[in-house]
């Protein structure tokens, strides 16, 4: 990579604040600075159960990973949105279950490419890689040669998106970046997602909305009925699309109280 190059990848901007470094602020993490803590506490301030609802989130997605390689036999994951390595992060769930399992992170945030080494822990029998691009530009990650090494799209993928589409705050983009995902991955894949709803908690989640959005960051607030869409053409599996802590819950999860948790969360399968 030519050094003009990797001065622009590594740029951090640490005088603004990005959301994965808010994300893990709010989850106890140590991959931040002044103006994510700043932007962070302002937003908490407004919207208090966030960290908690973030954390319910964290926990979906491990769920789901180990239900996509135990009961569904996946063994090949595209995670977009990764965010800041936290342990565990989806390849040790899926490797705990399949030592073999190939995973491919995609973030576009710089402080992610900083830290992906922290991703890249693979089992020796199972590979990860880490590519820094945007979801926006779902063709960008499947034209990737990285992508193509780790993964065999004629053979089932989990793609999951969990925690990010609240970023991508046009409908119709939504369901291009779905749609032109979906249609590379054989039937037999699966679609798992979770993003921001206000169902739960309308007055909370929609002060913290206007709060990330007057720090720089947009975000769209769907309800369940927007969140079912994002699957359409798939079948959405049971218990269909739940607030995160709902969805095949552990003992933690059951503790929740839904005013509490702001994500809905979901897994398809393309038939
Ligand atoms: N999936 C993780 C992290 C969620 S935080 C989890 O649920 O625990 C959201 C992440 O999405 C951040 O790391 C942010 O950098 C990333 N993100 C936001 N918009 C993106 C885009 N357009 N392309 C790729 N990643 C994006």
């Amino acid at each position: 990579m030519a050094a003009e190059e990797q001065d622009r990848r590594i740029e951090l901007r640490t005088d603004v604040p990005h959301p994965a470094r808010i994300y893990d602020y709010l989850l106890g993490g140590k991959d931040n600075f002044p103006a994510d803590r700043e932007a962070s506490a302002g937003i908490a301030a407004v919207w208090p159960n966030l960290p908690r609802s973030m954390r319910a989130n964290r926990s979906f997605m491990q769920r789901v990973t180990h239900r996509l390689a135990a009961e569904h036999g996946i063994r090949q994951f595209l995670d977009i949105g990764t965010g800041l390595p936290t342990s565990p992060n989806l390849h040790e769930v899926a490797q705990s279950v399949h030592p073999d399992a190939r995973i491919v992170y995609v973030d576009n945030d710089p402080m992610v490419l900083v830290h992906a080494r922290a991703l890249l822990t693979s089992t020796p029998e199972g590979r990860t890689t880490y590519l820094d691009a945007d979801l926006r530009d779902p063709q960008q990650i499947l034209s990737s040669p990285e992508l193509h090494r780790t993964l065999d799209l004629s053979r089932p993928v989990a793609l999951s998106l969990i925690a990010v589409l609240q970023f991508v705050t046009d409908e119709d983009l939504a369901y291009s970046i779905i749609d032109g995902l979906m249609d590379a991955l054989p039937s037999g894949s699966f679609l798992a997602l979770s993003t921001v709803t206000a169902d739960s908690n309308r007055e909370e989640v929609e002060a913290g909305i206007a709060a990330y959005a007057a720090r720089g960051i947009p975000e769209r607030i769907r309800n369940r009925k927007d969140v079912e869409l994002l699957f359409r053409g798939m079948e959405i599996l049971d218990p269909g699309v739940v607030l995160v802590h709902r969805w095949h819950p552990d003992d933690k999860a059951r503790s929740y109280p839904d005013e509490h948790v702001h994500m809905y969360g979901g897994l398809a399968r393309k038939n």
